[in-house]
Formats: C-alpha cells, structure tokens, sequence
C-alpha cells in the first residue's frame, strides 16, 4: 500500500543514509499542502531551516513568501516547499555526488505522492538536477519545460537575489516574471482541465473507459 506523506516524513527523520545525519540538527523534509499543484524545490536547509525543521524560513524564504502571496496569492501551506537535500552541509557547502544520490529517493517519494503540476527549483542546484542539465539558470529561466507529464518553472534562488542588489535590480524583474509565468501556466493547465459545460446531444454518446493511470514511482531523476 502507497504510504502519506507524513509516513514519508517519519520515515525520513531519522534517515542515516549519508554523513550529513552527523552534522545536522533534524532533518527538514518538507512543509505544506500534500495535495499542492505547485512544489517549490530548493537547495538543502541552511542554519536556520536546520534548527527550525522548515526549508525556507531565513531571508531568502520571507522573499519567496512574500512572491506567492503577490503574485500566486498564495500562503505557504497552499504550495508546498522541498529541497533536493534534506539535511544541512556543515558550512553551508555544496552537497556531494553521493549525498545527493542517498537522498534522491525522498524527493522522488515527495513528488510521486504529491503529485505537482508545477515545479518551480529556486537556483542553479534544483534546476540542474530536476531538468538534468549543465546549463546555468541564467540561460535556463524564463520558459516553462514539459517534465514527466508536468511542468518546471526554473527561477532564481530567492538568496541570489538578496546578495544581487535586491528589488532594484534586473534579476529580481526576471524572478517576478518567473512566478508571473508560474501563474499563468496553473491558469491554462486549470482552463484544460474544467470540466466541461452540458450540452444538448441529440444521439447518446459512447464514452470509451478510461485507462487506468499507471502507477506513478518514476525514475524521475
Ligand atoms: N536555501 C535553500 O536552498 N533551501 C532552504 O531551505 C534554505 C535556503
């Protein structure tokens, strides 16, 4: 049987599967609505989200709070926020080849469970790793990729924006245009799927039985 999410997340809690389980204060899973259209995917947790439990609760989260709520008009608990790694790298340095592969299964579950139709990656490392590319998000952002049946919105990570100069600068132009176009990808994908309005038919119409959708435990990375 397909565990909860919250199953996932105990599980998770106390995962020894790396050398990060050494450093850290708690594992920061994830936060948010199970049953989001939209999953915002990050780095790994850094000091703060280390000793609260929670991606995203320093500087760089209050930015991309405050973008779903101007822009998505959104809170937090309606998306919900991941990173690829769960547990924060002594110093903040970038996570290792294996530390990612131990804790690429989390993410995996994460997004099988929640099921997104959108995924927007903060940065350079999330959008690497969920499109598999080499091409910085410089290049990379700007237009929405087709992924497993979804759609990724890759952004700049809310901390590069911070360092960058802040709201005057051209970069945080592009990364309110990002979160415009997440927007509107969820306004066409929601249009797709109305339901449709009654009509009159004269004949009755055969419906053909739908296929069963096939389990969803992608090798997605
Ligand atoms: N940076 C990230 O990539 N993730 C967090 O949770 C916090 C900062």
């Amino acid at each position: 049987m397909t565990r909860t999410l919250a199953e996932v997340a105990v599980e998770a809690s106390d995962c020894t599967k790396c050398r990060l389980a050494n450093g850290r204060t708690q594992v920061v899973f994830g936060v948010g609505d199970a049953d989001a259209d939209v999953m915002f995917i990050g780095e790994a947790p850094g000091f703060h989200e280390d000793k609260q439990g929670e991606p995203f609760v320093g500087a760089a989260g209050q930015l991309l709070t405050r973008m779903l709520d101007e822009v998505l008009s959104v809170a937090r608990h309606d998306v919900y926020i991941a990173n690829v790694i769960k547990c924060r790298p002594p110093g903040n340095r970038d996570p290792q080849e294996d530390e990612i592969e131990s804790c690429t299964p989390w993410l995996v579950e994460q997004v099988s469970l929640i099921q997104p139709r959108v995924i927007v990656t903060l940065g350079n490392f999330a959008t690497k790793f969920v499109l598999q590319t080499a091409q910085g998000i410089t290049r990379t952002r700007g237009r929405a990729y087709p992924w497993h049946g979804r759609t990724v919105v890759p952004t700049f990570h809310p901390a590069a924006i911070l360092r960058g100069g802040g709201e005057s600068s051209r970069q945080f132009l592009e990364f309110r245009d990002d979160f415009e176009l997440v927007r509107e990808t969820l306004a066409t994908l929601n249009r797709e799927t109305a339901a449709p309005q009654p009509v009159a038919v004269k004949e009755p119409v055969v419906v053909p039985e739908a296929e069963p959708a096939p389990e969803e435990q992608l090798e997605l990375f």
